[in-house]
């Protein structure tokens, strides 16, 4: 690494080709604040062109044998698969996350997707008989797909691989912030053999391209991931078309631990899913609730387990928490956590100031703060960074309330001794998924939140529903 990679051509139609946009848009290393890569600042008229192609692919795509589609698609996970070192360098490069996290999840999770989906779609139910009815699932079309930073190609993949596989085409739009992986994604798509004009990729800023494929009429389906409040934008934009839209937005998941948990072990979870990719995970524990007789342990618990994250470049060995990826986002963080103080939370460890040691990169220290109290601003949006917030409670059903209280529903976690008790309170939470006693992530199991955490199910054979029509022929 550390050459400026310069992707200057948008992938259109099965061809590389210039954006009708002007100039380039700056990817900025976030550890070393310089200038690492450029991709084409491409505007609506090339968004257009490549609706076009992908509405021009689609009837043929759409016909093809699924036995041909997975088969394309295992191409694509072998060829992710063999450039592992180089993409994981890239994400610790553009978006900061150590380089050995960043090659493990965000390379090893999209090769996994990729490569499942041979299996999967030779189990899927296309069609089915209902009385006098012949019910069968299509391919909904053109998918604009637009996709966030923090997990670049982990995200792309959940998206691209299930909708080519239901048989439709895409047009990918990533994030301007750690776009690399998408083009890269692109070389291997079209060394895999898949027609032209199948996938296509366009960059750009997301207001303009991203907008002008939410609302083009040649797009049937948006699949978004990002933010609550461009979650919102997307879905407005797609109403005059009512198109589908499937949409994965932010999250601020409460972790519950129950009066017999095992506090260590929990808290270790805890701290472990708050400081990943520096707190930058949508699906992030962020709430710890405890029971008020122990939040003291707790507390003191969380500090020894916060130690471990020293920040630090994300190349050298060790190295547990890299930088937040923009200058931005790291003065929105310190903000928080000084709002969170000035509203009344104690710090337990950490804090705004500028870690000591580091004078470049755009660092949080890891941060736990403590006697949170719930209406918080820290307590109730997501701050996207490294920051743990410690709640008090009194009886499990106020427990059970204050996890459920934000608009957000991603994500949960519950902690007991007793399995019964645990997930009897897992049913209790309105979130699209709840981690029981640290239960692990399962890559094929639905991934989603509900409320304004979004309504879209990705991952796994309920991934593949997600860019499916349902056709009854009455016979
Ligand atoms: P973001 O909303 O700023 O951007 C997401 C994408 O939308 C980018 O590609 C961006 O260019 C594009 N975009 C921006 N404005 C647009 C517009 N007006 N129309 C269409 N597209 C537009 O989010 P981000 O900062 O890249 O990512 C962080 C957010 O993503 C966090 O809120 C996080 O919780 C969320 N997220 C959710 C999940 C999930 O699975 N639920 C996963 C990862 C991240």
């Amino acid at each position: 690494m550390g050459e400026l990679r310069r992707w200057d051509r948008l992938c259109i139609g099965g061809e590389w080709v210039e954006a009708s946009g002007p100039g380039a848009v700056d990817v900025v290393n976030p550890y070393s604040e310089e200038v690492c890569a450029q991709v084409p600042r491409g505007d609506a008229t090339d968004a257009a062109r490549a609706v076009a192609a992908a509405r021009a692919a689609f009837g043929p795509w759409s016909r093809t044998a699924v036995e041909e589609r997975a088969a394309v698609l295992s191409r694509i996970g072998d060829g992710i698969a063999a450039r592992t070192a180089e993409l994981g360098a890239m994400v610790a490069e553009e978006v900061g996350m150590p380089i050995n996290l960043a090659t493990m999840i965000q390379v090893g999770l999209p090769v996994m997707t990729f490569s499942t989906m041979a299996p999967l779609l030779a189990a899927f139910p296309f069609e089915e008989r209902v009385g006098n009815s012949l019910v069968v699932r299509e391919p909904v079309g053109v998918v604009a797909a637009i996709t966030p930073w923090n997990y670049p190609l982990h995200l792309i993949a959940a998206k691209v691989a299930a909708a080519l596989g239901a048989g439709c085409t895409v047009v990918l739009k990533p994030s301007e912030l750690a776009p690399s992986v998408a083009f890269v994604l692109a070389e291997i798509v079209h060394a895999a053999g898949l027609p032209a004009g199948v996938f296509n990729l366009m960059t750009g800023e997301g207001p303009e391209v991203g907008e002008a494929l939410v609302s083009s009429p040649g797009v049937d389906m948006v699949s978004f991931t990002g933010s609550t409040d461009v979650g919102r934008r997307v879905a407005a934009a797609a109403a005059s078309t009512v198109k589908r839209v499937a949409l994965e937005l932010g999250g601020k998941s409460a972790n519950v631990v129950l009066d017999d948990a095992d506090l260590p072990a929990a808290v270790r979870a805890t701290v472990t899913s708050a400081f990943l990719n520096s707190g930058q995970t949508c699906s992030a524990l962020t709430r710890m609730l405890v029971p008020r007789p122990r939040l003291a342990e707790a507390e003191q618990l969380a500090a020894a387990a916060t130690a471990d994250y020293v920040p630090g470049d994300p190349f050298a060995d060790g190295t547990r928490l890299g930088p937040l990826v923009s200058s931005a986002q790291r003065e929105r963080v310190r903000g928080y956590i000084r709002g969170a103080v000035a509203d009344g939370a104690r710090l337990v460890v950490g804090g705004a100031d500028p870690p000591a040691g580091l004078d470049r990169g755009y660092f949080v220290a890891a941060t736990v703060l403590s006697d949170v109290r719930p209406g918080m601003r820290v307590e109730q949006e997501e701050v996207f960074g490294p920051v743990l917030a410690v709640i008090p409670y009194d009886t499990e059903d106020e427990a059970v309330d204050i996890a459920n209280d934000t608009i957000y529903g991603l994500h949960a976690g519950v902690w007991s001794a007793d399995p019964d008790r645990a997930l009897a309170i897992a049913r209790r939470m309105r979130t699209g998924m709840v981690e029981v006693n640290g239960g692990v992530f399962n890559p094929l199991a639905p991934w989603g939140g509900t409320r304004q955490s979004g309504n879209g199910r990705e991952l796994g054979r309920r991934g593949i529903e997600e860019f499916l029509e349902t056709k009854s022929l009455q016979l």
